[in-house]
């Protein structure tokens, strides 16, 4: 599988991400390959025989492995500075399976309560019923941390910056409790992208990604990763990805590699319209907080520049004025679209109290600074100014 994958040792990140984990076919096309295919032959029955014995190691089926998928998971895991990857057909499935691949009955999660929401219903809705504790903490409380972890405990999961509120939560600190109680740490890192934030040098132990975010970052596919060292990836995910059969398409994959060759451009252009339209927000009548981690006014803004190298792609702001509000600056942009995606080329904007994060009891919105008045703005890859004069005409028209 590897002979045609040249040797990546010592090359930079964005020389990994156009040529890392490339495997050339016989036509030397210069362009990854699309596997578009389900299955594969063998030239006898000796050899499909010995395929599923694994005593050879090759292609027998799209379920377990792609040649493009095979790329694509190797490029990623160049870019982390991990041991393995398995890519998936989602980053739920990715959270999914990096949780459920190691969790048995008795088994006890511990969790930051700011999530991605469908991460919380797994938490609160589906570990449960197979008889896994979880317990929920704020993640910017280290006491509550250290309480939580006091017994033994399987598996942690966090999110930093994390959704919507975009709290960042001391990974280290995290990961040294969370290891003197027997767990392993996952961290879901899609909104710092792979670039801005490392989990694995900070701690971690496993990092998932949705793909579907900054990764594609043009708004057209779904996919996730799962990334940690090669016994966890190999022996305790794979297995269970292999068998329950959330695989990435092949198409999608390679979707995927062609956008990381530009994820570096993207994501720097991103963090300089983000902290231009943050700066803008900031302070402006007839909003309440501006909340991104790269303005000097982030509760946590020390803490995420030891973290990240620059504030990430995405802003919570609060309307003064609540709901209402909300929903008539909402309704009168222009440019930016009304859209639950995020770390997408084009800028989206939502309101996660009404839809991402609707399930919540107003009781855990109101704990977790979701308000009527917050939304939430993906910042996109126009131009600072144009975000900036629709926002303003959007702020007029709200007021
Ligand atoms: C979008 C997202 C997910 C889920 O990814 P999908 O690709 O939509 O399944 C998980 N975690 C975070 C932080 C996300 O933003």
């Amino acid at each position: 599988m590897s002979e045609n994958n040249p040797d990546t040792d010592g090359w930079r990140e964005a020389t990994l991400l156009v040529r890392g984990g490339t495997i050339r076919s016989e036509h030397r096309e210069t362009s990854e390959g699309l596997y578009l295919t389900s299955g594969y032959v063998y030239g006898s029955a000796e050899e499909a025989e010995a395929s599923f014995s694994n005593k050879l190691e090759r292609y027998v089926y799209s379920r377990y492995a792609n040649p493009t998928l095979t790329m694509l998971e190797d490029r990623l895991r160049l870019i982390e500075g991990a041991e393995a990857c398995r890519t998936t057909a989602s980053g739920m499935a990715a959270v999914y399976a990096a949780l459920v691949c190691q969790l048995k009955a008795g088994g006890r999660v511990v969790a930051a309560r700011a999530l991605f929401g469908s991460c919380l219903y797994i938490l609160q809705e589906i570990l449960p019923r197979f008889g896994v504790e979880v317990e929920l903490v704020d993640g910017i409380d280290l006491d509550q941390w250290a309480a939580a972890l006091s017994r033994p405990t399987d598996v942690v999961l966090v999110e930093s910056p994390s959704n919507p509120t975009l709290e960042i939560v001391d990974l280290p600190a995290i990961a040294e409790l969370a290891h003197a109680a027997g767990a392993r740490v996952i961290v879901d890192n899609v909104f710092a992208t792979p670039l801005l934030q490392k989990p694995l040098k900070l701690g971690a132990d496993i990092v998932v990604y949705s793909a579907t975010k900054h990764i594609d970052g043009q708004g057209r596919c779904l996919g996730g990763a799962v990334l940690g060292d090669t016994a966890f990836i190999k022996d305790v995910l794979t297995p269970f990805l292999r068998h329950t059969g959330p695989a990435l398409s092949p198409f999608n994959a390679w979707v995927m590699l062609k956008a990381l060759e530009t994820l570096p451009l993207r994501v720097e252009k991103h963090c300089r319209n983000a902290l231009e339209v943050a700066r803008f927000l900031d302070g402006r009548k007839g909003l309440g907080r501006v909340l991104y981690p790269g303005l000097e006014s982030h509760p946590q803004h020390a803490l995420a520049m030891r973290q990240m190298t620059a504030g990430g792609t995405v802003i919570a702001f609060e309307l003064a004025g609540g709901k209402d509000a909300a929903f008539r600056f909402l309704n009168a942009l222009k440019l930016i679209d009304i859209s639950n995606n995020l770390g997408d080329s084009k800028s989206l904007i939502c309101h996660p109290a009404t839809t991402t994060h609707q399930r919540l009891s107003d009781a855990d919105k109101a704990h977790l600074g979701i308000t009527p008045g917050l939304l939430r703005l993906s910042v996109g890859l126009e131009d600072a100014a144009d975000l900036r004069d629709d926002l303003e005409q959007a702020l007029a028209a709200a007021s």
